[in-house]
């Protein structure tokens, strides 16, 4: 008989000690083992608790557990993307620590992949998801989509299974700025999507405050899109429009009326109301710019301080 194929999951936490045990007990029960071999993945990613010690408890008694602990917080993103390069299974599922993506999907996903799909996406459908977090979230899809050129379904998580041939794919990508869900939709291949309703999470609290949120908004917006940039165009092509406009009135007004230098109002409202426009793109710009400064300096994604891989 050949050697079963090996499938990785990686599960990035932060903070997850009262849910790793759980989920390795899920994954063990909902995982095919008669038919693959499973490599089971954790990345600490700078966890403040017990989390690392659990996992370390974890791999002692089973082989399979392998582990990687970032030197400090690096975000999901990253933690995801680590896990991508150290897997090495036909397929890699990638799940959050916290029971949200319902293990029970796990051979749901593989026999998709068996029909020959290399990305087999999640779809959230929303219930149990606090109110905040639900509007928060259709209201990011909806502006991303507005915006950008790659189309990213609703609901979309970081819950799938990638096929190793995109798994190679993402790994040469060379952009630091990680928006996964963007990528993977951008990156083409088969893609299949599986619809599920999302836990509430298990244990501890969610790391995602609002304010990560938006900031994770904003850069799957200015990742996938130069359309921010276009609008400032836009909005500078009619600003100088009007101002053509005003100023034939204003050359009028001074050489064949009787006014003199009446509007203080006027003008002030124009220096105003220019210099806001100004300062929005030169917000817009910097926010580009920003990023290709980041790029440049080539730093790594993350940096692991210590692991039981290779
Ligand atoms: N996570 C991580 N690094 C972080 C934040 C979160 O690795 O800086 C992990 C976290 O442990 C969980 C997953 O990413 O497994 C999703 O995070 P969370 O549940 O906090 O987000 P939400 O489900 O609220 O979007
Ligand atoms: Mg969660």
């Amino acid at each position: 008989m050949d050697k079963k194929k090996l499938i990785s999951i990686i599960v990035p936490c932060h903070n997850e000690q009262l849910n790793i045990e759980q989920l390795y007990s899920e994954i063990l029960s909902f995982f095919p083992t008669k038919l693959y071999q499973l490599e089971l993945i954790y990345i600490d990613d700078g966890s403040s608790d017990e989390t690392l010690d659990k996992i370390k408890i974890l791999s002692e008694n089973s082989n399979f557990v392998k582990y990687i602990s970032f030197s400090r917080n690096f975000g999901h993103q990253n933690a995801l993307s680590a896990g991508l390069d150290l897997a090495n299974g036909v397929c890699v599922i990638s799940m959050d620590a916290d029971l949200q993506h319902p293990p029970e999907l796990i051979p749901k996903m593989i026999s998709k992949w068996e029909e020959g799909f290399q990305i087999i996406n999640s779809v959230r459908i929303d219930k149990n998801i606090g109110f905040l977090k639900k509007i928060t979230s259709r209201l990011f899809y909806k502006v991303l989509n507005f915006i950008s050129d790659t189309k990213i379904e609703p609901g979309t998580a970081d819950f799938r299974l990638l096929d190793k041939k995109v798994v190679e794919t993402l790994k040469n990508m060379p952009e630091k700025h990680l928006f996964l869900r963007g990528l993977v939709s951008w990156i083409g291949f088969k893609q299949e999507k599986i619809e599920y309703i999302a836990n509430k999470r298990m244990q501890g609290k969610s790391s995602y405050s609002l304010k990560r949120m938006v900031h994770f908004a904003a850069i799957g917006i200015t990742s996938f899109s130069t359309k921010p940039l276009k609008i400032s165009i836009y909005i500078g092509v009619i600003m100088a429009f009007c101002a053509i406009i005003y100023s034939i009135y204003a050359i009028y007004a001074s050489f064949f009326t009787e006014k003199t230098i009446t509007g203080w109002t006027s003008l002030i409202l124009t220096i105003l109301f220019i210099g806001a426009i100004q300062l929005i793109m030169l917000g817009i710009i910097g926010e580009y710019l920003g990023k290709l400064f980041i790029e440049n300096k080539n730093r790594p994604k993350y940096i692991i301080n210590e692991s039981n891989l290779k």
